[in-house]
């Protein structure tokens, strides 16, 4: 397994290879693959059915997107359990100008009609799908007569009950593949547990496969264990961090939900901005957080392990846990979620002694002793399946644990349960009672949590104990990048001068603008990795810009202007600078047209015409391509309405309109009713007020 030290070992260039990394620069704009990345795309372009194991923020998105557009032979088929992280990975593909649509239950009938349409005809490069569409019967029939090239399963520890985020509906997808055509597969995880791996290779039924597991360490992540004593220390300690971070992003993990509610109230009333998120609130206001933290308009989040999956934002600074996980695996995913564009980022555990019981409490109530839950039976036998209260069951008052035990028992199919009343559904059922599993259950549980305190405890270099856990066997004792290894303090951050910083500021204002305008989180653009490379290198012209790690070609046609002129305005003399600023972050390039501007003209100068036609090519909504091709009419760019909207139209607007410029499009719509649509009013009033 490649680790910090060793070298990088790559299988050699092969011709595949080397068109993925052709694919890697001028796709994605990377310079090159990260650990493990070549390996597992050399695999799959040998259609071998592969596992790959890499660490959160890792890059295992790349290791089945850069084979997708090589797979020329038929579409890659993309399984991810969360459809919010479908949208953004969807709109991140557009953005660099690959063809690439999600089905789930969020898109209308009517669409995935189109969609499958488009993949049909091969337009689709990528397809990702929510696992349970492949239950409905009419999704099945569509995609049989599609050419899959790839099956790629994201997240695929939700197919094990070993795991920590078991899906029921990934149960089914290891009879999916034979029924798709047989394409190979790629299952991606970032759980290291063998017992986990094991059950995916075997669920999933892949044959002889390639598995890769890539070096677990994150260089740019420091971690530290910040030991106190009360709730109070705990508090003080992570106002005064996410003070210091600014504006920047952070996560604040706790253990359950009171305590989510009580940390963000105290941090609230002290004047921090922040947000809760856990699983007991509405669908839609975890949505709206969880969208306002993609979009950069929230900066704090306090959350229960609840808030995860979905978050693939680049450029959080900061996770910190105000309560300690049940084992490394859950905190080494949720601490990972930190700077995963590369950039350095913080990793804080508030730890203290008593810490340890909240999680032995969880552990005694998902896995009661298997003895105990032997009692409970026998005692329930007694009663001869007669209902009675769970608390009349043992003399003891443990109301908690005998719950436990019941419910062990229900799952068992030995005991039924009402509310309150449960009474034995069998009388002889004690020898089926999976006692052994039961213990091994229990006992794996106290062995990790185990090993989450040691971590917690450490006086020596915390990554290495990670390392070890995850059995990175080459990693070095001491990192010189974590609490125990500093321990005076001084930094090992690369110093970043101040004209950096504020060029980097700035960038990061211009990408707010564009990812508003666009309507797609701002890390669709650029990450903040990316920016921060731009500010280091200032690049002056497409050549330069494009030597920026994250700047693809797509995306330096819509982008790279816009952020060339701030970099242009960055460098000119003083008093020059704020109007050349200004200008920089409306218009790109000091015309008129923004990149996304001359997009949708560069639609309209191939021909296309129809506002709707448009902004499915663009994946924007026809709104804002009519506001477009409005602004395009008035600078004079489209030289008139011809083809977009029918004269009689026209002029039945302007009888309306009665002479006067058109203030209220509301109006004349209500006014005209069928006759044009929103779309047609827009256009029609940049035509006159032209004119
Ligand atoms: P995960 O393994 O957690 O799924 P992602 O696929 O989301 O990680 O990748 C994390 C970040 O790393 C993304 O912003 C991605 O674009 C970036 N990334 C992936 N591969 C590379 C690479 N070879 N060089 C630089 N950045 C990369
Ligand atoms: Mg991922």
């Amino acid at each position: 397994m490649p680790g910090p030290s060793a070298p990088v070992v790559e299988p050699t260039s092969s011709p595949a290879l080397n068109a993925a990394r052709k694919v890697l620069r001028d796709v994605f704009g990377y310079g090159e693959f990260r650990p493990g990345q070549a390996e597992v795309i050399s695999a799959v372009l040998a259609k071998r059915d592969t596992l790959a194991v890499m660490p959160t923020g890792g890059g295992k998105s790349v290791c089945y997107q850069v084979p997708a557009l090589l797979r020329t032979d038929g579409l890659t088929l993309v399984v991810s359990p969360l459809l919010a992280l479908m949208k953004d990975q969807v709109d991140a593909m557009r953005a660099m100008g690959v063809p690439a649509a999600a089905i789930n239950s969020t898109v209308a009938i009517e669409e995935q009609r189109e969609v499958l349409a488009a993949a049909g005809s091969g337009e689709l490069r990528l397809l990702y799908v929510a696992p349970e569409r492949f239950g409905a019967a009419g999704f099945m029939a569509a995609l049989r007569s599609l050419p899959v090239a790839l099956l790629a399963i994201d997240e695929a520890h939700c197919i094990s009950q070993w795991g920590h985020d078991f899906r029921p509906s990934y149960r089914e997808l290891g009879a999916v593949r034979d029924r798709i055509g047989s394409p190979p597969v790629v299952a991606l995880t970032a759980t290291a547990d063998p017992r986990v791996r094991d059950d995916i290779v075997q669920r999933l039924g892949l044959h002889d496969p390639a598995i890769h597991v890539a070096g677990f360490d994150r260089p740019n992540l420091r971690f530290e264990v910040a030991k106190v004593s009360s709730l109070k220390e705990k508090f003080e300690g992570i106002s005064a961090q996410l003070r210091a971070l600014k504006d920047e992003s952070a996560i604040v993990y706790c253990g359950t939900r009171k305590r989510v509610e009580e940390v963000t109230d105290s941090l609230q009333r002290a004047g921090i901005r922040c947000a809760r998120y856990h699983a007991g609130m509405q669908d839609e206001d975890r949505k709206r957080i969880q969208d306002a933290f993609a979009r950069d308009t929230l900066r704090v989040i306090v959350a229960t392990n609840a808030f995860g999956m979905g978050i693939d934002k680049p450029d959080v600074r900061a996770v910190i846990h105000h309560d300690m996980p049940d084992s490394l695996e859950s905190y080494y995913q949720e601490a990972g979620r930190a700077g995963r564009d590369g950039g350095a980022a913080t990793c804080t555990l508030y730890y203290a002694t008593r810490d340890r019981g909240l999680r032995e409490f969880f552990i005694e109530m998902a896995h009661p002793e298997a003895s105990r839950v032997v009692e409970v039976y026998q005692q329930l036998v007694t009663f001869g399946g007669n209902r009675v209260h769970v608390r009349e069951v043992m003399r003891e008052n443990d109301e908690p644990g005998i719950n436990a035990a019941v419910q062990s028992l229900v799952e068992s199919g030995l005991v039924g349960r009402a509310g309150y009343s449960v009474w034995a559904t069998r009388l002889d059922g004690e020898a089926d009672i999976d006692t052994a599993g039961l213990e091994a259950h229990r006992e794996h549980s106290f062995q990790k949590l185990d090993a989450m305190e040691n971590y917690a405890r450490s006086r020596t270099c915390l990554r290495a104990r990670i390392l070890e856990y995850f059995g990175d066997a080459t990693h070095e004792l001491a990192c010189g990048n974590c609490g125990p290894c500093i321990s005076g303090g001084e930094t090992h951050e690369e110093a970043t001068t101040g004209a950096e910083d504020s060029l980097f500021r700035d960038l990061r204002e211009t990408r707010k603008a564009i990812a508003d305008r666009d309507g797609v989180p701002p890390f669709v653009v650029f990450s903040d990795a990316t920016l921060r490379d731009m500010a280091k290198k200032r690049p002056r012209n497409r050549m330069e810009m494009l030597s920026v790690s994250g700047v693809g070609q797509v995306k330096f046609e819509r982008y790279g202007e816009a952020f060339l002129s701030v970099m242009r305005a960055a460098t000119a003399p003083l008093p020059e600078r704020k109007t050349l600023y200004s200008r920089a972050t409306k218009a790109a390039d000091g015309s008129k047209l923004t990149p996304s501007l001359r997009e949708t003209l560069s639609l309209y100068e191939d021909g296309i015409r129809d506002v709707r036609t448009m902004a499915r090519a663009r994946a924007l909504s026809p709104s804002t391509i009519a506001n477009h091709l409005g602004q395009l009419l008035m600078y004079g760019a489209i030289p008139d309405l011809d083809g977009m909207v029918d004269e009689e139209k026209v002029a039945l607007v302007r009888t309306a309109a009665k002479g006067q410029p058109i203030t209220s499009i509301g109006a004349l719509k209500q006014q005209l009713g069928e006759q044009v649509t929103y779309e047609d009013l827009h256009l029609i009033r940049a035509w006159l007020a032209r004119k």
